[in-house]
Parts: structure tokens; sequence; C-alpha cells
């Protein structure tokens, strides 16, 4: 039986044709070639491509190599997606209980997954544009919009939070607590989209 690589995601099908579209990145079907048996399915899917960023970032080339190779970008979005959930789940408590030591505790986890962000953006831009040739494809337009929603919303609800620190027991406090659920549902996507890479089911 013939197999097919993805070449923006790596993705393996085995069949007599290339699927029509990459079922874990989306990618069309010309974007598919054929693994011969001689080929030993390079660990580091595509090779075109790396080649051409390397050579747009060089000063950073030993960095790009380092992330990819560290798997910097799975590792550092397991902050954000592990304490976003505590940050909400303890803003309801805050809210339903008018506590305000739950609202410090929200607003400190809140202000972890700030500090995070840069780097789990930055590592990740960095693996879409050498791993998967910054494929503009819908698969990756959803992540990269997710991610950066989970950024936006952070900036905007540290902000708010610190200027106005009665916010949990203000007129504001649903719309407050809908923001961070905003966020919690686009990290969610993205960690999801994030998942169908690493695993490819
Ligand atoms: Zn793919």
């Amino acid at each position: 039986m013939k197999q097919w690589k993805c070449t923006v995601c790596g993705y393996v099908h085995t069949g007599p044709e290339a699927p029509d579209k990459c079922p874990v990145c989306g990618a069309d079907k010309s974007m598919f070639v054929e693994v011969t048996a001689s080929d030993a399915v390079p660990e580091q899917a595509p090779v075109t491509g790396a080649k051409e960023v390397s050579a747009r970032l060089p000063a950073s080339s030993v960095i790009t190599r380092l992330i990819n190779k560290l798997h910097a970008h799975p590792i550092t979005v397991h902050i954000p997606n592990g304490v976003i959930p505590v940050t909400v789940l303890f803003l309801a408590v805050a809210i339903l209980y008018k506590s305000d030591s739950f609202a410090a505790a929200s607003f400190y986890n809140l202000t972890v997954v700030l500090l995070a962000m840069p780097v789990v953006l930055f590592t990740g831009y960095v693996e879409w544009n050498t791993k998967y040739q910054g494929s503009l494809s819908l698969f990756f337009i959803t992540k990269i919009s997710c991610g950066i929603v989970v950024f936006i919303s952070a900036v905007v609800l540290f902000a708010w939070r610190a200027m106005d620190s009665n916010v949990t027991t203000g007129p504001d406090r649903y719309l407050f607590f809908l923001l961070h659920l905003i966020m919690l549902a686009a990290a969610a996507i993205a960690g999801h989209l994030g998942a169908k890479l690493v695993f490819k089911d």
C-alpha cells in the first residue's frame, strides 16, 4: 500500500492515492508527496521552506532549531492551558461568594497566563514558520487567531482588574467573567488543534 505525506503538517496517509484534503491541517491534495520505501521518513518533516526561513532569520536560526528540537511550543502552551481553567474557576467562586481572596488568586493566575503568552506565541510562530512553512490553511489561521485572542483577552483582563480591583463585586462582573470564558474557549480550541498536530488522529 502506498503512503502519502502532507508537506504542511507531516500527516501520513496510507492508501492508493493522497486524500483530497489533509484531515489534520486541511491542506490540499497537491500538498501531499508519496513516501517511497527508500525515504526513511525524515523526522523533521518538510525540508523545503525550512531553509528559506532560516535564511530569512539567520540570527535566530540556532534558537529556531532549539525551539523545534526541544518542543518549546507544546511544552510552554501547557502553562496557559493549565492555568486558565484555574483562573476561571477561582473567578467564579469569587463572584458567587463575593470572596476577595479568590478574586486575588484568580488575578495572580491571570498574571501567570499573561507572562507566559509572549513565549507561547513566539515559539508557536517559529514552529509554524519552520515546520509548517507558515501555512495559511484554515487550520492554522484558526489556531493562530485563537492564540492571539487568548493574549489580547489576558492583556485586557489584567489591565481591567489592575485599574478596578472591585470588578468582581461591581456591576460589570458578568462581563468580566464572560471575557474570561472567551479566553478559556480560545485556549481550548488552540489546544485541541495543537493536539491534532501532535497526535494526528
Ligand atoms: Zn496536513
